[in-house]
């Protein structure tokens, strides 16, 4: 259990998979965020997931906005 320091450096790809699909790389901190760039400019994979991701978010979001308040619908206690 003792991870040598540089490892910390950088990031794998289960990682930064785990960030951007719980939405966590935009609130990262700014070294955190480098980081999680760089292993993207490297690595093509989570690139792809990345772009994925990215897509699915601006789907959500536009669902979202064209969904109507159907909250108020239910019964209300
Ligand atoms: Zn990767």
């Amino acid at each position: 259990m003792d991870e040598p320091k540089a490892s910390k450096a950088l990031l794998d790809c289960k990682t930064v998979s785990r960030l951007i699909s719980d939405g966590q790389d935009t609130r990262l901190p700014g070294p955190e965020r480098a980081r999680m760039r760089l292993h993207l400019v490297l690595c093509e994979a989570c690139r792809n997931v990345n772009e994925q991701m990215g897509f699915l978010r601006r789907a959500m979001r536009q669902l979202g906005r064209e969904t109507p308040e159907d909250e108020d619908a239910g019964p209300k206690r």
